[in-house]
């Protein structure tokens, strides 16, 4: 068996993997695909100490330094199922098992899509969903944000620091987001907000987004802006449908962790984008990669003593 079995590569289960053989336990990494979100990034500038990099260079980057260790990588398998008989054994989708002492959960998350006409073509060429990563890019430019909740008034007050001009549609009659946020969003002079809208296709001029539709739901009408940046804000959802009956989720499905990253079976870390962390961020899943990482560490020498 292992002593370390992390599934998802992605930032959090590549660091968590160096961290491991590191620490020369036995590990192995498995995930659907190596890279995870990052694959599908096309600039980073906040990896602190790299300036400007892409997504895939960060990819191939980070498989090259797990590479350097003695880590068992194995790619193109999806997990389906954790149980516990003495070790953990983990169920992958082709019906292999694999057991270990430990296992550290690091499948990331995705972003919920509007699933509109244009959204997947104009995806990282004016759709984005990280107002923190792809925001500076608009600067001086208008853009919309999809969805009044916590996340979406978030990023219009963010987004309104640094771009001309912030237009939110929400779906729903009013605003889900707290009180507090919605105050600040209508002070500031740049943004508009307009509830019961359905956006329903995303524009473009072949190269790059240059607007949307969507359809006020009280009057049927429809109307288009020009846009050059739309932020889809409605929602980040953990990939834990496979864990439901496992470990404690929150009602979002994301995995509760404590401080050494460890879920609520003993034994059991998570880390990254798929565990109740406030902000999901590639530096972050990487921070917390390490955390469980050491977390499974220190649970195996402890387990050693008995
Ligand atoms: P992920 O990157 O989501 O990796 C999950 C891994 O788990 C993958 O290997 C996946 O194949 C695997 N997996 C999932 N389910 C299973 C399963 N059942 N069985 C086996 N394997 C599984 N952050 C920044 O800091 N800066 C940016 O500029 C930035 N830009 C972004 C742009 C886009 C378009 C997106 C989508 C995200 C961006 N982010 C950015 C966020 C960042 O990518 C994530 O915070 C980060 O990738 C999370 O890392 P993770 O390791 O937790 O999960």
């Amino acid at each position: 068996p292992y002593e370390v079995l992390i599934v998802g590569a992605g930032p959090a289960g590549a660091s968590a993997a160096i961290y491991a053989a590191r620490k020369g336990l036995r590990t192995a990494l498995v995930a659907d695909r190596f890279g995870g979100q990052v694959t599908e990034t096309v600039g980073i500038e906040n990896f602190i100490s790299v300036k400007a990099t892409e997504g895939p260079k960060l990819v191939a980057n980070l498989e090259a330094h797990v590479r350097d260790y003695e880590v068992d990588l194995i790619e193109n398998q999806k997990a389906i199922r954790l149980t516990q008989d003495g070790l953990y054994q983990l169920g992958l989708a082709s019906g292999a098992r694999l057991s270990s002492k430990t296992v550290l959960i690091s499948t990331g998350a995705r972003w919920r899509e509007m699933n509109v006409p244009g959204e997947k073509e104009y995806r990282g060429r004016g759709v984005a969903y990280c107002p923190h990563c792809d925001g500076p890019l608009f600067k001086g430019k208008r853009v919309a944000v999809i969805g009044g909740g916590n996340s979406g008034i978030e990023a219009a007050i963010d987004l309104a620091n640094i771009v001309e001009h912030v237009t939110v549609l929400e779906f729903d009659t009013k605003l889900r987001a707290d009180e507090v946020l919605v105050r600040k969003a209508r002070s500031m002079g740049n943004i508009d907000i307009i509830t019961q809208a359905q956006t329903t296709e995303v524009t473009g001029d072949g190269n790059k987004v240059t607007g949307l539709v969507y359809t006020d739901r009280l009057s049927g009408d429809s109307h288009s802006i020009a846009l050059a940046g739309i932020f889809v804000q409605i929602g980040l959802v953990p990939n834990t449908e496979w864990l439901k009956e496992t470990l404690e989720l929150t009602a979002r499905g994301e995995i509760v962790v404590d401080q050494r990253g460890q879920t609520s079976l003993p034994g059991v870390f998570a880390a990254g984008d798929v565990t109740n962390a406030a902000y999901k961020q590639i530096i972050i899943a990487m921070g917390s990669g390490a955390t469980a990482s050491l977390g499974a560490f220190d649970f195996l020498i402890r387990q050693g003593e008995e």
